[in-house]
Formats: C-alpha cells, sequence, structure tokens
C-alpha cells in the first residue's frame, strides 16, 4: 500500500462528497451565483428556486414541512441554536435541561455555557450499553424541564437511541424534544412526526454532501416551537437564523437528501453485510477483543472494537495506511480518552486501544478484507512483543482491572 492514499474508514468524521452532490452544486458557484434573498431579479429567483427545492428535499427525508427548515452553517450551530434558542425563548417557563453524557461536544459545550447563564443541567449517565435509562429520563424531568436533547446515534459507537420512546416521554410532559441526528440522517430512518421530534440537527458533511451547510428543523405545529435568534441580521430564515444563504452549499445538502433517502435500503443492507464481514473476521482471528456498545441498537455502517493488551499509539502507527479514529487520547486534543467510552464504564486500557470504524458508500469489500486482515496482523505482532499478553496467555490473573465487555 506504499505511495497510495490511506483507506479511508472516518466516514463519522467526515465523508467525501458525492460526485452526483457535486453537480448540483456546480451551478450555483457559476451562472446561477445569485442572492437568494434579491427578489427583483432571475439571478435571484434562481437561487430562491434551489434553496426551496433543498427545502423540500430535506423535509422528505425526514416527514418535515418546508417551512420548518432552518439552514445554518452545520450541525455545531444548529445545535448552539437549538438549546440557546430555547434556553432563552422559554426562560419563563423554565431554565431545566436534560442532555446525556456520551452527546457531541456541540450539545455538551453548549449546555456548559447556558448553565453560566443560569441554566441547569441533567447530563444523564448511560447503561453499558450506551442507551439512554428511559426510567431515569422520566425521572430527570421537573416542572422546570424546557428541553430534553438527546443524540439520534452516537457518533463513536454508533448507539441508536430509543428516539421514538423519549419522543413519547416528552410530549407526556410538555417538554420540547431536540435531537442531534447528524449520524442517523440519511442512514437510517428519521421521522420527526413518528418520532415525536420538535427540533433536529443535522449536518451536509456527514452525509456525502459539502462542509459547512447543514439545517435545524423547528416544529411549526402542535407545538409550534419558537426560538430567539443567536444570529441577528437580515431576518433571514422567519429570523430564526440571519446571514445571506449558502445557496451552493444548501444545493448540495439537498441533493445528498434526496439521494440518500432513494438509495438508503440497498446501501444499509450493504454497509451492515460488510461491517458484520470485519466484526467475524476480527472476532474469529483475534482473543480479547471487546465490542463497546450495543450491537443491536446500532448504525449499520459503525463498529467499535477495543483490542485488549496492545498499545493504543502502536497499534495507529501499525495501520497507518487506514485512516480511522480512537479513543485514545494521542489521537485528540484533550489528554483524557474517550470520555463516550468512559461513560460506557470502560477502563483507560480498553479505551485506549479502542478503534473506531466507520464504514461509507465508496468502501469496498476488498477494502473491508484488508482492514480485517492488516488489523489481526498488526494486533498478533503487537502481542508477541507484548510481556502483558505473555502474561494473560500463562494463565497469571493480571489485574483486578473490570474489563467490561458487550
Ligand atoms: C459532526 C457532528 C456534529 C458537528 O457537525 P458540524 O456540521 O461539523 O458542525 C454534531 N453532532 C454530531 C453527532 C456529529 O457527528
Amino acid at each position: 500500500m506504499a505511495n497510495t492514499k490511506p483507506i479511508y474508514f472516518d466516514n463519522h468524521a467526515t465523508t467525501q462528497v458525492d460526485p452526483r452532490v457535486l453537480d448540483a452544486m456546480m451551478p450555483y458557484f457559476t451562472e446561477h451565483f445569485g442572492n437568494a434573498a434579491s427578489r427583483n431579479h432571475a439571478y435571484g429567483w434562481n437561487a430562491e428556486d434551489a434553496v426551496e427545492k433543498s427545502r423540500k428535499q430535506i423535509g422528505s427525508l425526514i416527514g418535515a414541512t418546508s417551512k420548518e427548515i432552518v439552514f445554518t452553517s452545520g450541525a455545531t450551530e444548529s445545535n448552539n441554536l437549538a438549546l440557546k434558542g430555547v434556553a432563552e425563548m422559554y426562560a419563563e417557563k423554565g431554565n431545566h435541561i436534560i442532555t446525556a453524557a456520551t452527546e457531541h461536544k456541540a450539545t455538551l459545550d453548549t449546555c456548559k455555557h447556558l448553565e453560566k447563564k443560569g441554566c441547569r443541567v441533567t447530563y444523564l449517565p448511560l447503561k453499558g450499553d450506551g442507551l439512554v435509562d428511559l426510567d431515569m429520563l422520566r425521572d430527570a424531568i421537573n416542572d422546570k424541564t424546557i428541553l430534553i436533547s438527546i443524540m439520534y446515534a452516537n457518533n463513536e459507537i454508533g448507539v441508536v437511541q430509543p428516539i421514538a420512546e423519549i419522543g413519547r416521554i416528552a410530549k407526556e410532559k410538555g417538554v420540547l424534544f431536540h435531537t442531534d441526528a447528524v449520524q442517523a440522517c440519511g442512514k437510517i430512518p428519521v421521522n420527526v412526526a413518528a418520532d415525536g421530534i420538535d427540533l433536529l440537527s443535522l449536518s451536509a458533511h456527514k452525509m456525502y454532501g459539502p462542509k459547512g451547510v447543514g439545517a435545524l428543523y423547528v416544529r411549526r405545529k402542535s407545538p409550534r416551537v419558537q426560538l430567539t435568534a443567536q444570529m441577528d441580521g437580515g431576518g433571514h430564515e422567519r429570523g430564526m437564523r440571519s446571514g445571506t444563504l449558502n445557496v451552493p452549499g444548501i444545493a448540495g445538502l439537498g441533493a445528498a437528501c434526496e439521494i440518500a433517502q432513494k438509495e438508503m435500503p440497498e446501501e444499509s443492507a450493504r454497509l451492515r453485510r460488510l461491517r458484520d464481514k470485519l466484526r467475524a473476521n476480527l472476532e474469529a482471528n483475534l482473543e480479547e477483543v471487546y465490542i463497546n456498545g450495543s450491537m443491536e441498537h446500532r448504525l449499520p455502517h459503525n463498529l467499535n472494537m477495543s483490542f485488549a493488551y496492545v498499545e493504543g499509539e502502536s497499534l495507529l502507527m501499525g495501520i497507518n495506511d487506514i485512516a480511522v479514529s480512537s479513543g485514545s487520547a494521542c489521537t485528540s486534543a484533550t489528554l483524557e480518552p474517550s470520555y463516550v467510552l468512559k461513560a460506557l464504564g470502560l477502563g483507560d486500557d480498553l479505551a485506549h486501544t479502542s478503534i473506531r470504524f466507520g464504514l461509507g458508500r465508496f468502501n469496498t469489500e476488498e477494502e473491508v478484507d484488508y482492514v480485517g486482515n492488516k488489523m489481526i496482523e498488526v494486533v498478533n505482532k503487537l502481542r508477541e512483543l507484548s510481556p502483558l499478553w505473555e502474561m494473560f496467555k500463562e494463565g497469571i490473573d493480571l489485574s483486578k482491572v473490570q474489563w467490561t465487555a458487550h
């Protein structure tokens, strides 16, 4: 594999733009360069048509109407707008927000900000399989609770939450429900009506669209959700998000949604088969490997595994022709190993040797076989050099460490 690009298995971090998406975007960089807010000429009308088409395509994917789609710069902004917008708009009603410990930083850091502004936030712990405990959620709701924010599917372990049940609980208690659906949209069926969702964040670059564009779904009926704008200006997007619209990006997001909706059944079946093949290969040929998070409630293209008795950094170095993410501190800006894996109860050792395999539209079966075989080769090689592995093989009880396996 020398001199070639690494095999891309990091599709939860971002995805390659689908060539069909790029085709849909190109005209809005060139001849149709108008401002969608220009009402007096064809340049503006053409741009506006593209934006309205995209709203329909997004709405169709998630079961929403066009008027419920607010364009943003991505899901980080969508999450900020949802949480801060609700906290400010509904301050009279209450100041309590419920979220989970394994949310994306765009949610957790926004909650931290809101705590400084006087909000109270409950961070629900997760069960060992990565799922929210619904009884705990119910118990956390009080008369000051205004919002529940629980992600649809986790970006590290791919665990899919019981969203429809959470939606029902929220409705029962008269609390708004926001979900960060970045990893779920376009990958598994998402429907804001069936799931009882009031606010939903999505991002184009996680579904084969361009970076820097996303949307927030904002329910308009039963209930009509109101938000305090976080960006003031020309009053675009029904006053909820001012700023000239990114027309090429928005056209790309719409096209990405349409393709995903059309191809989802076939694509998810294909990726599930490949993912399961990778897992089977690893489990058949390596001892002491652990799956992180529920396998049953999981995105079809995600596999997150820990490889005991290897060193995280050496493992990553050994597989440097494969682009993956790791729960190890060495790959991230912070020194802590993955907070998501720690929330599942993993010890530092297993968190450090975890690998997230994120399969995607452009991966082939040959790549899946290569990655599996390479992992086996490198893990075996590292273990041969490991005194801990030798002791383990001799049957020595190495530690009182609780190895958490699921
Ligand atoms: C990538 C991601 C985000 C952030 O989206 P951007 O569009 O990159 O800002 C938020 N939540 C989840 C779950 C993600 O995976």
